[in-house]
């Protein structure tokens, strides 16, 4: 039989009401947890330049970052920057995309993006959150993560499904939407650590607090999460 889903239970020693301050307190301890137990995390995606990065996170929607991975060296050797990808056909761009999914709509958001660059930005990607989502097919995921990553400037936090997740169980919001949920993680966290925290926060969606079973037994951050629960035998 199947592993059945296993989301996490209110943790009963956890108080029933948190002020803001509270928050912000238990927010900067969850950072000094999470840097102690993934210091190196960093972007899982394989780039070389601003643009290459910004096509790998635009192909990552929805696939894994190991598919991207397998996916962009040929990408790349054949299209290594905004001028050549913008004279490549779609249809060449859709057969070397394909297995990342939703192939179509990836391989034209790419060379719409590229030809945009090159005709707005002499190729190069530009370094704001304005000029960066008027490309198709970036929103402010793919944004904030080229910002953060390639540029260093964080400007927002990047909400993936980890992170939304994490951040409703750890109680840093109720949102649905990634751009609220975004918007109530810069409230509580300080922006130097931004960019650091969607990393280690995918880490340990990855590893402990994945979305079919939360790992609350294992997890380094149980002593700071009001959800908590054994897991149960599979
Ligand atoms: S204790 Fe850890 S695994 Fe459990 S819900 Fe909280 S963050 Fe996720």
């Amino acid at each position: 039989m199947g592993a059945s889903r296993l989301p996490p239970k209110r943790n009963p020693d956890f108080p029933n009401r948190e002020t803001k301050v509270q928050r912000q307190l238990r927010a900067e301890r969850v950072l000094a947890l999470l840097h102690q137990h993934f210091p190196d995390a960093h972007c899982a995606l394989h780039w070389e330049t601003p643009f290459q990065l910004l096509v790998a996170t635009m192909l990552s929607a929805q696939c894994t970052d190991k598919r991207v991975n397998q996916v962009t060296p040929n990408l790349f050797v054949r299209f290594p920057d905004a001028k050549a990808m913008a004279a490549a056909s779609v249809s060449e761009l859709e057969d070397l995309v394909r297995t990342t999914g939703f192939f179509r709509n990836k391989a034209k958001n790419i060379s719409q993006s590229a030809k945009l660059l090159l005709r707005d930005w002499d190729g190069e990607v530009p370094n704001t959150m304005e000029a960066l989502l008027k490309l198709p097919g970036v929103a402010r995921k793919t944004a904030n993560c080229v910002l953060g990553t390639a540029f260093q400037q964080p400007v927002g936090v990047v909400v993936d499904t980890h992170v939304g997740r994490i951040a409703r169980r750890m109680g840093f919001s109720r949102e649905a939407n990634p751009v609220a949920v975004e918007r109530d993680l810069m409230t509580f966290f300080p922006r130097t650590d931004w960019v650091y925290l969607s990393h280690a926060w995918i880490d340990l969606g990855r590893s402990l607090c994945t979305a079919r079973t939360a790992h609350c037994s294992r997890c380094f951050l149980r002593g700071e999460c009001p959800q908590r629960v054994a897991e149960r035998q599979r």
